[in-house]
């Protein structure tokens, strides 16, 4: 296992910060479309405050108890931190989410539409939206599949309006991950959605080649993490 120090999770993300410049210069895009999400599930507190002192403000977790416990006090300390929500979303914990995030990346059925709107009354907050698309089509993924994307696309732009930013989707392990970024980014593009979060500690210079404007890493940054997610 290899759990970072605090200057180590600081050098690397300088490092991953130089190594998106790059491939944006490499893609003739701007680095500054380019968002980085440091994804700090699985680690403390501690080390979210590591890469706080880098400027970093953006953090995603996947588990909203957990992303609620970690950040409860990590917010106080600095009200400029974003926190997406990149794990699937259970109807009862979207109360949590919808308090706690900026954006909720991974809106993905009908059934979420009326809590979420319920969420959104109660908490007076509104964070924005993105749709996850389970591009690899794979069981135990979460996602909408690609066949019913587009319906489920128009149907969340009726519900939500300007709410819904963008689609994220992450791309099934050990294989190329082109088609998959190319299908995320077709469908950013045929509904304008200004958003495609998608590339990975592993992977997220190819998804800024397919134009990703958010890409979500967190070994790269953190290190292992205790349990594979
Ligand atoms: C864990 C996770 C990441 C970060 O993965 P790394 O390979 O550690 O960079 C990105 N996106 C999602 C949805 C995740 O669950």
């Amino acid at each position: 296992m290899n759990i970072f120090t605090p200057s180590q999770i600081q050098t690397n993300i300088t490092t991953v910060r130089a190594r998106i410049k790059a491939a944006a210069v490499t893609a003739n895009r701007d680095p500054r479309d380019i968002k980085l999400v440091a994804v700090s599930k699985f680690h403390p507190a501690s080390a979210v405050q590591a890469a706080l002192q880098t400027g970093q403000v953006i953090f995603g977790e996947n588990r909203i108890q957990e992303a609620k416990e970690k950040f409860s006090d990590l917010f106080p300390l600095n009200p400029a931190i974003q926190l997406h929500i990149i794990g699937p979303i259970q109807k009862n914990k979207i109360v949590d989410a919808v308090k706690i995030a900026t954006i909720i990346e991974t809106i993905d059925r009908e059934a979420l539409f009326i809590p979420l709107v319920k969420a959104m009354e109660k908490t007076g907050k509104s964070p924005k939206l993105f749709i996850q698309i389970n591009t690899g089509e794979e069981p135990q993924k979460a996602g909408v599949l690609p066949k019913d994307a587009d319906a489920f696309i128009v149907k969340c732009c009726q519900k939500f309006g300007d709410l819904i930013q963008g689609v994220m989707g992450i791309p099934p392990i050990n294989k190329d991950p082109i088609a998959h970024f190319q299908q995320l980014a077709y469908f950013a593009k045929k509904y304008d959605l200004p958003e495609i979060s998608m590339g990975m500690s592993s992977d997220f210079e190819t998804a800024i080649a397919c134009g990703s404007t958010i890409v979500r890493v967190g070994s790269a940054i953190f290190g292992d993490r205790p349990i594979k997610a």
